[in-house]
């Protein structure tokens, strides 16, 4: 079966409340000339995407696709295949992902990751668990950018959440949810049932960014408010939006909270969470 790529989930909003770590507040607030979204979009309307090609903007010298996926040696394409790349299953129904997190974060930082963490935890068979012993393992850092592995790579994976740039709890869902295996919503293979690619809008060296690929949708509905989607400017040259919901175009498109109720659904079906589906 593949285990490729789908997307992020989140939760019921009433109990799902975004962290956001306070040093960002008034930083968001500041409109500067950015490469990527943020000078066409309202800090305020930014979604987790938006909020993560910003904060990826000066990370330079890494490989990351899609802008924030980073490329395993061993694993050259977008999507993992077979069960390879899924976190195993325990034999009491439980995915247990074991992780480290950097002890130079402070405690908003901390708290923010986690309840990126409990975001997906609460509602699906996926738990985080410190890490005692365990071989496979992710360890979360606050390096360059935002970014993280797709699926379990097997060894030490990193997902960088770094401080403060990616301190929002639905970046971190949306980092972690690479590490379990989703790739961005706008790349699913039926993609363009659903959204026009507005190609002539995308920068031109940036245009690699919205391939689509050949995933397992796990038969579930195309997801516009999926936390892993695409902002509607995402690598725009000029300020003209790069994607489109179709037929309706003013749909919103991405969001930052965490996992929508369908990223959250998904990732019950892929770890077969069963009483969770
Ligand atoms: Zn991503």
């Amino acid at each position: 079966m593949l285990c490729v790529g789908i997307f992020l989930g989140l939760v019921l909003e009433s109990w799902s409340l975004p962290v956001q770590n306070s040093s960002l507040v008034h930083q968001t607030r500041l409109r500067s000339k950015r490469e990527y979204s943020e000078q066409y979009v309202d800090p305020e309307e930014m979604n987790a995407m938006d909020r993560i090609l910003r904060a990826n903007q000066l990370s330079r010298g890494f490989p990351l696709r899609e802008g924030d996926i980073l490329s395993s040696g061993s694993r050259s394409a977008i999507t993992c295949l077979g069960d390879s790349c899924r976190w195993p299953k325990s034999v009491d129904g439980f995915v247990y992902v074991p992780y480290i997190m950097s002890p130079l974060y402070d405690d908003m930082d901390r708290i923010t990751i986690e309840t990126g963490m409990l975001d997906i935890s609460s509602a699906t068979c996926v738990k985080f668990v410190p890490r005692t012993h365990q071989a496979n393992f992710i360890s979360i850092q606050s390096r360059s950018g935002c970014w993280s592995y797709l699926g379990m790579t097997g060894g030490s994976q990193t997902v960088s959440l770094q401080s403060p740039g990616c301190m929002w709890s639905g970046v971190a869902s949306h980092e972690i949810m690479h590490a379990l295996g989703f790739v961005h919503e706008q790349s699913r293979s039926d993609r363009d049932h659903y959204v026009s690619i507005l190609w002539e809008n995308i920068i031109e060296n940036q245009r690699h960014n919205f391939r689509k690929y050949e995933t397992n949708n796990l038969n579930t509905a195309y997801d516009y408010s999926s936390v892993m989607h695409y902002g509607r400017y995402a690598f725009s040259e000029d300020g003209g939006p790069t994607i489109i919901p179709k037929p309706d175009p003013y749909i919103p498109i991405g969001q930052r909270d965490g996992p929508s109720p369908l990223d959250i659904h998904k990732i019950n079906l892929l770890y077969n969470c069963g009483g969770f589906v």
